[in-house]
């Protein structure tokens, strides 16, 4: 069951092999025995995942069933879910428990799929390593002394533990695809505007995106079909036919073009990542495609870029948690602004307050049009060299990630040095582009590599169907750490 994809599963619920109780179960069992070991999940309920696992079994005995009815699906912890405390990796909203479900959540629930808990992530998901989590530190179920990577990382380890059959995550500069890389599984972050943001904790409204996690490509695209769609609660939710994200997964790849960028592959790309990304690469060729050398000359810069933007929104964002209307509100103080204070001092992480101040320096009069305004400029330039490159290229490939998971603590004091692991990723933020990581092989230290592969705007089931095909050929998805069994 644990090494199923969704697909049978979704058949064994239907056929009555298994009841959506009994897998529901089976996960539950694995998270109260594993759980412990990979701090994947700050909350499960499993009284309230029963009572939808016995509900999706009402629904598979009437036949009124979604390709996800009954299968337990972990939620990041960045999206509301009515009744859950839902804490986004943080003291300020550690009791929070949310009034109201999230779009994506509203989604889940009525294709009638399992929350099976709510997993860890990076404060306001601020990382890329789950270290900046209020509830400590995941492990990367490959290796106990590795972070999971971030900022999505519970989910991630979460699916590469089994310890859920597919899970949500969300992405602003990286965290689905960095942690999927880092843990061996697939991600998608999809075009901006597809899947509603509506009760998703907002980080950088102009940057968040909800994506899937999961084992394959073909489990991406079942997941997809549930999280994407207009919602107008969502001022940038697109309003777009609605797509079957499986249609194309089994489409040759015979005359694909794939953009290979130069400054994808150049210094700083670690010596052991280069060479798996290279085979995948040969391993496209036999599949069909051809490789274009292309150049994104502006990338250089989406770093400087995203930690001048994504502070500025988070500074503006994160204002709301005075701790007047909810949210930790420290238990001594003088006056109301006393009370403000205290309550953001206690009730933030160092690195929440570290891009406070910086997006609320670069926003300030004086310093907005040297910070911020010119950050929006490049901002535009990084688009514009994706729109350069697809006239050349279908989909764009490299490294996901420029090493292989680092060690707990190693990057903690420097917070440039963990910036820089998401140096390939951002850039497709910055743009709005879809992007996936798919896994690719192993390094040197026997952990996960990514590789990635960015597309045209709305191209997700291209996309989708790019990594199915690779999946056919390679076995790199399907291989299990060890060391975790119940
Ligand atoms: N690691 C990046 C950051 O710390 C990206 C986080 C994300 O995508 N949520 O901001």
């Amino acid at each position: 069951m644990l090494n199923s994809s969704l697909q049978q599963l979704g058949a064994a619920l239907r056929s009555k092999k298994i009841s959506s109780v009994e897998l529901t179960q089976l996960y539950l069992d694995r998270i109260a025995t594993l759980n412990s070991k990979f701090n994947a999940y700050i909350t499960v309920n499993e009284e309230m995942s029963l009572a939808q696992a016995r509900a999706a079994d009402v629904k598979l005995v009437q036949s009124e069933t979604n390709a996800l009815t009954g299968i337990p699906i972990a939620q990041k912890d960045i999206f509301c879910a009515l009744g859950w405390r839902t804490t986004c990796g943080s003291k300020m909203l550690s009791d929070f428990i949310a009034p109201y479900d999230a779009h994506v959540i509203e989604q889940f629930n009525s294709a009638g799929a399992v929350n099976i808990g709510k997993t860890n992530m990076d404060e306001f998901a601020m990382g890329s390593s789950n270290e900046t989590s209020y509830f400590g530190t995941v492990k990367n179920p490959w290796n106990h002394k590795a972070v999971p990577g971030g900022s999505s990382g519970g989910s991630a380890a979460a699916v590469s533990a089994r310890l859920c059959a597919a899970a949500t995550g969300t992405d602003t500069g990286g965290s689905i695809r960095q942690p999927a890389a880092l843990c061996g599984i697939s991600g998608l972050k999809p075009t901006y505007g597809v899947v509603s943001r509506y009760g998703m904790i907002a980080f950088a409204s102009s940057l968040d995106q909800a994506g899937p996690m999961a084992h394959s490509a073909e489990d991406l695209a079942l997941m997809l079909n549930v999280m994407a769609g207009f919602d107008e609660r969502d001022s940038t939710s697109l309003q777009r036919e609605s797509e079957d994200y499986t249609r194309d997964l089994n489409k040759p790849l015979n005359g694909l073009r794939i953009g290979l960028p130069k400054e994808f592959f150049a210094a700083g790309l670690s010596a052991d990542v280069a060479p798996a990304i290279e085979a995948s690469i040969a391993e496209y060729k036999k599949l069909g495609a051809s490789v274009v050398d292309i150049s994104l000359p502006n990338s250089r810069l989406s770093i400087p870029v995203y930690y001048v933007l994504a502070p500025a929104e988070a500074s503006s964002n994160l204002s709301r948690y005075d701790g007047v209307r909810y949210g930790y509100r420290a238990s001594e103080y003088t006056n109301l602004a006393d009370m403000y204070e205290k309550s953001r001092a206690q009730g933030f992480g160092e690195e929440v307050k570290r891009r406070i101040m910086i997006g609320t320096y670069v926003l300030s009069h004086g310093y907005y049009d040297a910070y911020y305004l010119q950050a929006q400029k490049i901002r535009r330039l990084i688009a514009q060299d994706f729109d350069e490159a697809f006239k050349q290229c279908d989909v764009i490939m490299g490294p996901t990630t420029p090493t292989t998971a680092f060690n707990l603590g190693e990057k903690n004091d420097d917070p440039v040095q963990m910036y820089l692991s998401d140096i390939y990723t951002i850039a497709v933020n910055l743009a709005g582009l879809p992007g996936m990581s798919i896994p690719a092989g192993f390094g040197g230290n026997d952990l996960p590599i990514g590789l990635q592969i960015i597309g045209n705007y709305f191209d997700e089931a291209r996309m989708l169907n790019v990594a199915h095909q690779y999946q056919q050929v390679t076995d790199w998805h399907t291989r299990t750490p060890q060391h975790i069994e119940g």
